[in-house]
């Protein structure tokens, strides 16, 4: 068990905090306030048990140089909105300066500061221990509650442990909780659902389920590799030639380990990579050279609810089709909609695509976690040590 906020008495302490501000923008205005909305539980309690508050984030990629257009500004409005409280934004290019230090020595008790983006310095990225040192010496106690990063051993996620004792806000003890007991004590049938374009990608990850799970059903872009290592023609669908042989091998193993292993019967195909193209369902043997793939079609939906329809245990990564188009969005629509009917199952959405395909179909609620990490939940599955968790203090 990790320590999380709860284990401290933050009386007279100030808590520097990891969150994650990765928050989508457009002309300088916040479209999506999902990841500050989850951020608020930690930030409140640290308020309520009168910590001093300072909140560190990246946002985007500004490559280790300053960029306006990365800057944190409109977040820490969003905060003040939410919290109904003035967050202090602490503006330095150079994100921590000798301003910056004396602000946060007068913070006050259940008051808020934000520095700027941490990746305007490219010692970040770089895990440097200056710069991990230089932001611990702000605080006394780290507060680690940014999953999506706590695969990156970076200076504000790992490297700052070094230096400050670690614990972890509301939303790491959530994941942790979620997808950290499913995964060692699953109630079964447990079934992995895997989607997406690439199967390299996803090959440590499958491989790693083959020893959990009793299903894998496969689907998204991945099919199509799959399906060619079987032999098979597969049109101008995507095709991972360099996974193929992975394909092959992974295939192999789930027989020997008894564990099924689902690939579509059909699909929807265009001519082309266009919601507009015209589009037909073909069983997969019998993709037309001058088709792509698209979506899992009507037998392979039906297929899969079938399947589905027992599981106890159901973890979600990667669409089934191209979502993001209206006409190829069906499979992943009706794989959404049949785990959030599914009765007595945890369901768990592995974060990225797949959380942002049930978010579209509305169906986030009924889900039982979501996880706010999309490659950090991936390694998480594989049974990596993630170096923004592993530096958290054990109980
Ligand atoms: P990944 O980032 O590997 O999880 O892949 C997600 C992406 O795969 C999404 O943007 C989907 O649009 C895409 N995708 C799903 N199915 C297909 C397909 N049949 N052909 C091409 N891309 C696909």
């Amino acid at each position: 068990m990790k320590k999380t906020v709860k284990d401290i008495n933050w009386h007279n302490l100030t808590a520097i905090e990891r969150c994650d501000f990765n928050v989508p923008l457009k002309d300088g205005k916040i479209t999506d306030e999902t990841r500050i909305i989850a951020a608020l539980p930690t930030i409140k309690y640290l308020i309520d048990n009168g910590a001093k508050i300072v909140l560190l984030s990246h946002l985007g990629r500004p490559k280790g140089k300053p960029n306006e257009d990365c800057s944190l500004k409109p977040v820490a409005s969003k905060l003040s909105e939410h919290l109904g409280i003035d967050v202090n934004f602490l503006k330095s290019d150079n994100v921590v300066d000798d301003g910056v230090k004396n602000e946060i020595k007068k913070l006050k008790a259940g008051e808020v500061a934000i520095l700027e983006n941490t990746r305007f310095r490219k010692e970040e990225e770089e895990n440097d221990t200056d710069f991990a040192k230089e932001l611990a010496s702000l605080g006394d106690i780290f507060v680690q509650d940014a999953f999506g990063t706590a695969h990156r051993a970076h200076a504000s996620t790992a490297g700052i442990a070094s230096f400050l004792p670690a614990v972890a806000g509301f939303l790491i003890e959530k994941e942790l909780n979620f997808l950290g007991k499913t995964l060692d004590s699953p109630e079964r049938p447990f079934v992995a659902i895997m989607g997406g374009a690439k199967v390299k990608d996803k090959i440590p990850v499958i491989t790693s389920l083959l020893e959990k799970v009793d299903t894998v059903i496969i689907g998204g872009g991945m099919s199509y590799t799959f399906f060619k290592a079987r032999g098979f023609e597969i049109g101008k669908s995507i095709c991972d030639d360099e996974g193929l042989e992975l394909a092959r091998d992974i295939m192999a193993a789930a027989d020997e380990k008894n564990v099924k292993f689902l690939i579509p019967v059909d699909t929807l195909a265009s001519f082309e990579f266009d919601n507009d193209s015209p589009s037909e369902t073909y069983d997969m043997d019998k993709i037309p050279e001058d088709r792509m793939g698209m979506d899992i079609g009507e037998k392979t939906i039906k297929l899969y609810k079938d399947e589905l329809k027992n599981a106890k245990t159901v973890i979600w990564n990667g669409p089934m089709g191209v979502f993001e188009m209206p006409n190829f969005a069906r499979g992943t629509e009706e794989i959404a909609k049949c785990l959030a009917d599914l009765k007595d199952a945890k369901t768990i959405i592995g974060g990225g695509d797949s959380a942002a395909a049930v978010a579209q179909f509305g169906l986030s609620d009924k889900m039982t976690h979501i996880s706010t990490g999309g490659g950090a939940s991936l390694e998480f599955i594989e049974g990596k040590s993630l170096p923004g968790i592993s530096c958290i203090e054990d109980k």
